[in-house]
C-alpha cells in the first residue's frame, strides 16, 4: 500500500464525541479517544495514543465542533494532527441516511443539505454528526470526508418489511416507514460470521443479535439484510439498557390522556428509563446477573423480560429466513454474557438452533463457535468493530486520491 494510508473515524454521539485514528495497512489503533459531556459544565477528554500512555483532560467543551478541535490539538501532539499528509480520509458515522443514502458516500455542500434535511428524523445525533463534518473539513479541506451511515445497510429491506401498516399517504408525507440502525455493526458481524463458516457472505442466511446497551437483531439474506427489529427510531424491538423496545402503541396515547404526561416526558421515560433499567433499576447486565445469582427477583424479571423477546425476534427471523445458517451474537452483552446467550437459544432446538454449554463459557476472545458440531445451525460470538468497518468503507472510497 503506498500513498497516504491513515483514517480518523469520528463517531458523534448526543453528547459525546469518540475517534480513533487506524493504519489500514495493518489496521493497527495510532490513537483512540473520547470527548465526553459536552455541553455540561466540565467535559472530560481521554486520548490514548498506540504506546498505551493515556492523557486525560477535564475542561469546559461546549459543542461537537469544540470537541473535535481538541481531539485534533491531541492528534496533533502525538504528530498526527488533521494536517499529516499521512491522512487518507476522515470517516464519520451519521446516525441517519433516511431513504437517501444506500451506501456510504463521499461529503460534498449537496450531502450536507440533504443529511441537514433528515435532521426531523435524528434530532439528536444528525446535527452533532453534521457538526463534525464541518468542523473537520474546516481543519483541513483537502482531506476528503466521507459519511458512513447506520442506517444505509437496512435500505434493502423489502417494502413489506419497511413499512407499517398506516396510512400510506401520511406515512410518505413524514417519512415514516422502518429505517433500522447499528447498520455498519450487522454488516461486518454478518460478514465475519460467513468467514467464521469458511463460506461467502452471498451463499449464508445469518440473524445477528446485536446486544449493547442499544440493541437490535437482523435477519441477513445472502449479504442483504432483509428485516431489522429497530424502526422509525431505535426505539423499537428488543429490550435494551433503558428502551422499551416493542410496545402497543396505545401505551403512549394512555400515557398522555390518563397519566396526564407530556411528550418529552413519554419519549424520555420509553428511551432513558425503560427497559433493563425501567424493569429492576440496572441497565448493566453485568450488575443484573449478579443480582439474580443472589436471588434478586426484580433483576430475574428484567432478565427473563429480555430474554424472552429475544427468543420472539430469533423464531420470527427464523421464520423470515426460511432457512438459517448461523446466529451471531455481538456488542457489550452479546460477547460477553454467558448467560443470555444461553437463555436467548433455550428451547429452540427444534430450530436447529442450541448451544455447546462449555464452548459458551469458555473465557475466549475473537469470532468463535459456541454450537454443537452436530448442530444444524451455527451459533457464533463475532466481536463488533465498527471503527474498522467505518474506516474500511471510507478508505476504499478515498483511495484513488
Ligand atoms: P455496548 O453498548 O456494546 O458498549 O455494550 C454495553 C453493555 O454491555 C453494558 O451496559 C453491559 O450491560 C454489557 N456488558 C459489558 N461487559 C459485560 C460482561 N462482561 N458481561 C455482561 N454484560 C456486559
Amino acid at each position: 500500500m503506498t500513498g497516504a494510508t491513515r483514517v480518523l473515524v469520528l463517531n458523534s454521539g448526543s453528547s459525546s464525541v469518540k475517534y480513533q485514528l487506524l493504519d489500514m495497512r495493518d489496521e493497527a489503533r495510532l490513537a483512540v479517544g473520547l470527548v465526553e459531556r459536552i455541553g455540561e459544565r466540565t467535559a472530560r477528554l481521554t486520548h490514548t495514543p498506540a504506546d498505551g500512555r493515556r492523557r486525560e483532560r477535564e475542561l469546559p467543551v461546549p459543542d461537537h465542533g469544540a470537541a473535535l478541535r481538541l481531539a485534533a490539538e491531541e492528534l496533533a501532539a502525538d504528530g498526527r494532527g488533521l494536517d499529516s499528509p499521512e491522512l487518507a480520509v476522515v470517516g464519520h458515522r451519521v446516525v441517519h441516511g433516511g431513504q437517501s443514502f444506500t451506501e456510504p458516500t463521499l461529503v460534498d455542500d449537496a450531502v450536507l443539505a440533504e443529511i441537514e434535511r433528515l435532521v426531523p428524523l435524528a434530532p439528536l445525533h444528525n446535527p452533532a454528526n453534521l457538526a463534525g463534518i464541518r468542523t473537520a473539513r474546516a481543519l483541513n479541506p483537502d482531506v476528503p470526508q466521507v459519511a458512513v451511515f447506520d442506517t444505509a445497510f437496512h435500505t434493502t429491506m423489502p417494502e413489506h418489511a419497511a413499512r407499517y401498516a398506516i396510512d400510506v399517504a401520511t406515512a410518505d408525507r413524514h417519512r415514516i416507514r422502518r429505517y433500522g440502525f447499528h447498520g455498519t455493526s450487522h454488516a461486518y458481524v454478518s460478514r465475519r460470521a460467513a468467514a467464521l463458516l469458511g463460506r461467502d457472505p452471498s451463499e449464508v442466511n445469518v440473524i445477528v443479535l446485536h446486544l449493547g446497551n442499544g440493541a437490535s437483531a437482523s435477519a441477513v439474506a445472502g449479504g442483504r439484510c432483509v428485516d431489522t427489529s429497530m424502526g422509525l427510531t431505535p426505539l423499537e424491538g428488543l429490550v435494551m439498557g433503558t428502551r422499551s423496545g416493542d410496545l402497543d402503541p396505545a401505551v403512549v396515547f394512555h400515557l398522555a390522556r390518563v397519566a396526564g404526561m407530556p411528550v418529552d416526558e413519554i419519549d424520555a421515560l420509553l428511551n432513558k428509563r425503560s427497559g433493563l433499567l425501567g424493569l429492576c433499576g440496572d441497565n448493566d447486565m453485568r450488575e443484573i446477573a449478579r443480582r439474580m445469582a443472589a436471588g434478586d427477583p426484580a433483576a430475574r424479571l428484567a432478565f427473563d423480560v429480555y430474554a424472552y423477546r429475544l427468543r420472539k425476534y430469533l423464531g420470527a427471523y427464523v421464520a423470515v429466513l426460511g432457512r438459517v445458517d448461523a446466529v451471531a451474537f455481538t456488542a457489550g452483552v452479546g460477547e460477553n454474557s454467558t448467560e443470555v446467550r444461553a437463555a436467548a437459544v433455550a428451547g429452540l432446538s427444534g430450530l436447529g438452533i442450541e448451544i455447546d454449554e462449555r464452548l459458551n463459557s469458555a473465557a475466549a476472545k475473537g469470532p468463535r463457535l459456541i454450537s454443537p458440531e452436530y448442530a444444524r445451525v451455527a451459533v457464533a460470538v463475532v466481536p463488533t468493530d465498527e471503527e474498522l468497518e467505518i474506516a474500511t468503507q471510507a478508505f476504499a472510497l478515498a483511495r484513488p486520491r
